[in-house]
């Protein structure tokens, strides 16, 4: 059936349903009937898929490559080996991707969206996914249209379809039907399609299609959700590249010299092999990714939902967070503290009542319902209540002056007005900012604009959010229902003062940021003086160097001008949420990394835009939240601050395991590469390098990722995203380790040899993994002395050490590995030495350690600047 030609009541027919909604029975009969209201997902991995994922490694192809040239070469039983260890690495891949990729799917669920239907005359809400054909859906600004559907009720509606149709700007929507004939999409006026959103208005509709069925569900095969690489990703994903090319020139070389040598061509190939295997960092990406999917898993313990993976990683880099104030900074409860009334104000129609309470009750979204539990906005609440508190209830009011009309409130204009049938005529109700109210007013009010400004000024100084009511009344209902035609010519009657407590931790959460080098911004409708109360209470500002400025003055300005102050700028009042877009462009120019918070419907562009940008979860509309990478569950800033400070440890934590596998990946090519150079035998078979990857570096490599947050890491700058992996000497330190590790696996390898010891391929194949393990233990910390730490504040990695250390000996005393890695026991005196020697590592990196923690004090007692 065409919906859009057809009547409402028809619509109802055809959908077997009415406008109170379909029962819960009939909904759930037909979910089972019509399938959930989802898109099917396209790309669902499957596990052959992951398990195919794994093996398609280049790690994989090159360890198969040594298996055939073991069995060609004779050695059937390494061929076995290093088969058996292939399988192992893929299932372990396959065991962490599954993990991360089941941490992702619950993050998902986590963030399902939920409609507002009518089921059974009763509003509830409902997941989008369970919403069926029938069912009423009850639709505001901000709502994404869960499903395609027929309106039949609009109040100034107007819907943006750009993401179905491509066109921009909002598409004004009705209930009539449209004349029979053929309408494009966007011509069908009377009918909202799934993905879009409302912007404005509010809507009653009914479900007419779900799921595949919509006129998304048609296009979706064509939409293709990428994988999301981070930046980190990318980087290391280059990184890869590079020391693949490198692993190739290494081993190439390798056989050429020993060639030359005319050394036998079969154990060169094996070398050469066994060269690339240990030059191929494989494991970095997939461990990348599963802690940051970890990352996000314990993000959402601290109420922050990550949306977008990339931000977990980012979130470390975060220089300026500006933040919304209403909610997020303040507590958002609202109470009126006090009314100041214009005196003797003429309003005909309203029977002897206040007209000032009168206003405040009727000019409302606010609802009470009959347990007495106020509903709506947390300012038209506490207008409504207080009110009601006086004997001007809402409801009791709306009986002899019945609502005729409203024009709902928007932020830019922000304003709303109400109009009500009177016996005098239609009443003009409007409230909101003072200073949008004061353009509004009859001329007889010019007189005393002057006094109501400093009224309204001293009362907003100290914190209040101030709002001004005004009234008139017409002859009859306006013809034409805009509010610049309607909101003209008012009688001023009064304000209100509102006070909204600032959050204690937000106070807390403020002086965090600066110790952390990151600057807080507060964004906000609100008046300035208001704002800039609050901020000083907040300690948002606290100098004269500080500046507020208002969304005016910001208009005012040209770029230079802006960018010229934009960094010391810590509150903007009167702004409107497009002008949050100009903040973000001006502070990402200046190089800075700019977390940004939003909720309404306007936000949508500049979340997307922000470096992070982040929702609010409780008060926040769904559009906002799909635009968002973060959403903050509980509304509150200090959640964004522990956020970032997650995001630090967990950034650092990646960048620890890319150095212990880079150091420990140097240290075995050194000792392959340079052994031949001191006329030594090759000190280790391809079978030891890959037992060395697979557990040496892999157990204690992802325990890494466990690491606690370090002491100082609110106290340091924040992570400069231009800045390379290799910054902060990575580098060196994996040349400076990898010689040492070689080194000493070449030194131990030597004097075995020299003093005739049968085991010395066994002992420096010890050193080499013992000297790991130090150095997992010693790497823990960028500067702190793991005997501060202690060994129990990071256990799995305590418990990787010894797992290690167990399969080491396993591999050393049990005869059966000894045949198949070609090992043979050491005595306890060997492996005394074996250990002592390796433990150089450790207390290497200790000392290493111990320079930066003088050299860092040194550098603290210098003034340090808390900007960037
Ligand atoms: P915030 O940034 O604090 O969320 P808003 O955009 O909600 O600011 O509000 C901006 C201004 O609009 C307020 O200072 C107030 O004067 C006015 N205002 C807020 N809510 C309403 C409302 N429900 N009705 C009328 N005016 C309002
Ligand atoms: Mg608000």
């Amino acid at each position: 059936m065409d919906y859009h030609v057809a009547l409402v009541t028809d619509v109802a027919a055809a959908l077997a349903t009415s406008p109170a909604g379909l029962d819960a029975g009939t909904a759930r009969q037909r979910l089972a009937e019509h399938g959930p209201n989802q898109l099917a997902d396209t790309q669902q991995k499957t596990i052959w898929l992951l398990l195919l994922h794994q093996l398609a490694d280049v790690m994989i192809l090159v360890l198969l490559a040594a298996a055939g040239v073991s069995v060609l070469i004779g050695e059937a039983k390494s061929a076995g080996v290093i088969l058996a260890i292939v399988v192992m690495n893929a299932i372990i891949g396959f065991v962490q991707e599954y993990r991360a990729d089941k941490a992702m799917e619950a993050l998902q669920k986590m963030a399902a969206s939920h409609a507002q239907v009518l089921r059974g005359g009763q509003p509830q809400a409902v997941l989008t996914a369970e919403l069926v054909p029938g069912d009423v859906v009850l639709l505001e600004a901000g709502n994404v249209i869960p499903a395609d559907v027929r309106f039949l009720e609009a109040h100034a509606l107007k819907v943006d379809e750009s993401s179905l149709t491509g066109e921009s700007g909002n598409v004004e929507k009705t209930v009539e039907p449209l004349p029979p004939a053929e309408y494009p999409l966007g011509d069908r006026l009377n009918l909202g399609y799934k993905g879009t959103s409302v912007t404005n208005g509010r809507a009653t509709a009914y479900v007419v299609a779900t799921g595949m069925g919509t006129e998304l569900g048609k296009i979706a095969a064509l939409i293709q959700t990428a994988e999301v690489v981070t930046p980190l990703q990318k980087r290391l994903g280059t990184l890869g590249k590079r020391l693949s090319v490198a692993a190739l020139v290494v081993g190439s070389l390798f056989f050429w010299v020993g060639w030359l040598r005319g050394e036998p061509w079969e154990d060169l190939l094996l070398v050469s092999i066994s060269l690339a295997i240990a030059a191929l960092p494989e494991a970095l990406p997939a461990l990348v990714t599963v802690s940051l999917a970890l990352g996000a898993g314990r993000l959402m313990q601290s109420h922050a939902l990550i949306r977008k993976l990339p931000a977990v990683e980012t979130l470390g880099s975060v220089t300026y967070i500006c933040t919304d104030k209403t909610g997020t900074l303040t507590l958002n409860q609202m109470t009126v503290d006090g009314l100041y009334e214009v005196p003797a104000v003429a309003l005909p129609g309203l029977g002897g009542r206040n007209a000032l309470l009168t206003a405040l009750a009727l000019n409302t979204d606010a609802t009470c319902d009959p347990e007495n539990q106020w509903l709506g906005d947390s300012t038209e609440v506490a207008l409504a209540r207080y009110a009601a508190d006086k004997d001007y209830a809402r409801a009791a009011l709306e009986e002899p002056f019945p609502r005729l009309a409203e024009l709902p409130f928007d932020s830019e204009r922000k304003c709303m007005s109400t109009l009500h049938q009177t016996p005098d005529g239609v009443l003009v109700l409007t409230k909101g900012a003072a200073g949008s109210l004061y353009k509004q007013l009859t001329s007889s009010h010019q007189a005393d604009l002057a006094d109501l400004t400093r009224r309204v000024d001293a009362q907003a100084a100290r914190g209040y959010r101030v709002l001004a009511y005004g009234a008139k009344l017409l002859p009859e209902m306006p013809a034409d229902l805009t509010p610049a035609a309607v909101e003209t010519d008012l009688l001023f009657l009064g304000f209100a003062s509102l006070m909204d407590p600032p959050r204690e931790e937000a106070r807390q959460a403020v002086a965090e940021c600066k110790t952390a080098g990151i600057i807080p911004v507060m964004i906000t409708g609100d008046h300035k003086l208001t704002a800039q109360a609050i901020a000083e209470k907040l300690g948002i500002i606290s100098s004269e160097e500080e500046l507020v400025l208002t969304g005016p003055e910001l208009a005012a300005l040209d770029e230079p001008g802006f960018a010229a102050v934009v960094e010391k700028v810590r509150v903007y009042a009167r702004v409107d949420p497009a002008q949050k877009l100009r903040i973000i462009s001006a502070l990402q120019a200046r190089h800075q990394f700019v977390a940004m918070t939003g909720d309404g419907v306007n936000d949508a562009p500049a979340l997307k835009n922000a470096d992070i940008g982040i929702a609010m979860g409780i008060g926040g509309t769904e559009v906002a939240k799909e635009a968002a990478a973060m959403i903050l569950l509980d509304d509150n800033f200090a959640t964004i601050v522990q956020a970032v400070r997650h995001g630090r440890r967990i950034y650092d934590n990646i960048l620890k395991f890319i150095r212990y596998i880079l150091a420990g990946s140097a240290g075995e090519i050194i000792a392959l590469f340079c052994a031949p150079f001191f006329g030594l035998p090759v000190p280790l078979l391809a079978i030891h390098i890959l037992w060395i990857n697979l557990i040496t570096d892999g157990l204690p490599g992802l325990a890494l990722a466990y690491e606690p947050a370090e002491e100082n890491n609110m106290q340091r700058p924040p992570i400069d995203p231009r800045q390379t992996i290799f910054a902060d000497g990575l580098g060196w330190f994996i040349l400076g380790i990898g010689v040492l590790v070689g080194g000493l696996t070449i030194a131990m390898q030597a004097w075995s040899i020299h003093r005739g010891l049968p085991h010395w391929q066994t002992m420096a194949f010890s050193v080499l993994c013992f000297s790991q393990l130090g150095m997992a233990l010693a790497i823990r910390s960028r500067r702190e002395s793991i005997f501060s730490l202690g060994l129990l504040s990071n256990k799995p990695m305590l418990g990787a050490v010894v797992l290690t250390v167990g399969l080491h000996l396993l591999i050393l005393y049990v005869p059966v590995c000894n045949e198949l890695f070609s090992t043979q026991p050491l005595t306890l005196a060997e492996l005394g030495i074996t250990v002592a020697v390796a433990s150089v590592v450790f207390w290497v990196v200790e000392i290493q350690k111990l320079i930066v923690r003088r050299r860092g004090a040194a550098v603290v007692t210098q003034p340090s600047s808390t900007s960037v």
